[in-house]
C-alpha cells in the first residue's frame, strides 16, 4: 500500500513513523514543502521543545484544551503522555519534568527531539522528500487512489494523510475531500490595549493577576503572571485567556472590556484593610513613596495618580486610595 503524508512537521513525522511501523509492507512517502523538515519543533519551547505534560489522566488532561476536548479524550485514552514518554525512552531520549508539569528532553535542546524523529523515520523506511511543496490533491475518478501533484510530477497513493498545520491549502483539500473543517481563529496572542494608565509602564510585571473578559455569556477569566508591554499586555495569564476566549474574541472583533485584578490573592476587603493600616503605620509618608500592597512601585505610583491623589500628600488621603 502506498501512503503519502503531506507536511513534515511533528504531526506528519509521527504519523509517517506510525504508518511505516504498523504496516511494514506499506511504502510511506513524507512530503515537506520546506528545505528543512521539523522547523517548528526546532524553535519550540524556546529551543528546548516542551514535548509533553506530566498528566496521565485523560479526563484531567483534556481540561487544558479550550477546544476539541471531547475528541481528544478518545485519542488520549489510546495514546497519552505516558506513551509519549515511553516512546521517546525506547529511542534513547529521556524527558524531565519541570515544577509546572511541562516535560522537556534532559538535554534542554529541541535538536534531540528533531534528530530522534529523523532517525526513527529513516529506520522505519519512511521516504522523506524535502523541498517538495504539494500543489494540488485530487481523488482519482472511479478509483480509490489520490493524485498528489508536486511542481514537476504527480504521485499516486492509496492512503493520504494531511499534516500541513495551519496552511489554508491543507484545510481546503480536506474540505474538497469531504471533511468538515471549522475555520481556525488566532489563539495564544497578546493583547493590544490603549489605556493611558498603562503608558510608561512597559516592563512592569506582577506574579499573579486575575484577568476577566466582561460582557460575555460564559465566564472567561484567568489568573497568572501578567506583563505590561509597549503595546498592551502579555504574559501567561493573557495568552491563556486569548486561547479560551479565541472564538468569542474574534466574533467581537477583539473589542471587549477587560477587568484586571492586580492583586489576585486579595479581595476588596483585604485591600481596604491594608490601606487602612497604612494610615496608622505610615501617617506621614507620602503616598506615592509608600506602597502597603505587594505591587511593583511604578504600578503603585501610576494608581496613585490615576485616582487623582496629590502624590505628595500623606495621612488622610489613604481614604481616597481605598
Ligand atoms: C514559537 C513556538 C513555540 C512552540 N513551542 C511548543 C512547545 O514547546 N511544545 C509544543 O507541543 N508545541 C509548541 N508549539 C506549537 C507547535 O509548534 C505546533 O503545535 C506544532 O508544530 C504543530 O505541528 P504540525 O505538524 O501540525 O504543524 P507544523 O509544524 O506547522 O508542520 C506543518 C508542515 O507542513 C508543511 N507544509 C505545509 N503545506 C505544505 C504543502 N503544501 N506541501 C508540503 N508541505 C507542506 C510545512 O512546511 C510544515 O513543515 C510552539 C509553536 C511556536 C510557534
Amino acid at each position: 500500500m502506498k501512503v503519502i503524508v503531506v507536511g513534515g512537521g511533528a504531526a506528519g513525522f509521527f504519523a509517517a513513523i506510525a504508518c511505516a511501523s504498523l504496516e511494514p509492507r506499506s511504502r510511506v512517502t513524507l512530503l515537506e514543502a520546506g528545505r528543512e523538515p521539523l522547523s517548528k519543533v526546532r524553535i519550540s519551547g524556546g529551543g528546548r521543545c516542551n514535548v509533553t505534560h506530566h498528566c496521565f489522566d485523560p479526563a484531567l488532561l483534556v481540561q487544558n484544551y479550550p477546544r476539541g476536548g471531547r475528541a481528544l479524550r478518545g485519542a488520549f485514552s489510546r495514546f497519552q503522555p505516558r506513551d509519549t514518554i515511553a516512546w521517546f525512552a525506547e529511542r534513547g531520549v529521556k524527558l524531565k519534568t519541570e515544577a509546572d508539569g511541562r516535560m522537556f528532553p534532559i538535554t534542554d535542546n529541541s535538536a534531540t527531539i528533531v534528530n530522534c524523529l529523523l532517525d526513527t523515520a529513516a529506520a522505519a523506511g519512511v521516504e522523506l522528500r524535502s523541498a517538495s511543496p504539494v500543489k494540488t490533491i485530487e481523488l482519482l475518478p472511479n478509483s480509490p487512489e489520490f493524485a498528489v501533484s508536486l511542481q514537476n510530477k504527480t504521485l499516486v497513493c492509496d492512503r493520504l494523510l494531511l499534516a500541513t498545520g495551519s496552511n489554508p491549502a491543507g484545510h481546503r483539500w480536506a474540505k474538497a475531500l469531504g471533511h468538515t473543517v471549522r475555520s481556525p481563529v488566532p489563539s495564544l496572542f497578546t493583547f493590544n490595549v490603549k489605556d493611558p494608565r498603562l503608558q510608561e509602564l512597559a516592563g512592569v510585571s506582577v506574579e499573579s493577576a486575575r484577568l476577566r473578559l466582561l460582557d460575555t455569556e460564559e465566564k472567561l477569566e484567568q489568573t497568572g503572571p501578567l506583563l505590561i508591554t509597549h503595546w498592551g499586555l502579555s504574559g501567561p495569564a493573557v495568552l491563556k485567556l486569548s486561547a479560551w476566549g479565541a472564538r468569542m474574541l474574534q466574533e467581537r472583533r477583539y473589542q471587549i472590556p477587560l477587568q484586571i485584578n492586580w492583586l489576585s490573592q486579595h479581595n476588596l476587603e483585604t485591600v481596604r484593610q491594608q490601606l487602612e493600616r497604612a494610615k496608622t503605620d505610615a501617617p506621614k509618608k507620602q503616598i506615592i513613596n509608600y506602597c502597603p500592597l505587594p505591587l511593583p512601585r511604578r504600578l503603585w505610583q501610576q494608581f496613585v495618580q490615576a485616582v487623582g491623589i496629590n502624590p505628595q500628600r500623606s495621612g488622610r488621603s489613604w481614604r481616597k486610595m481605598s
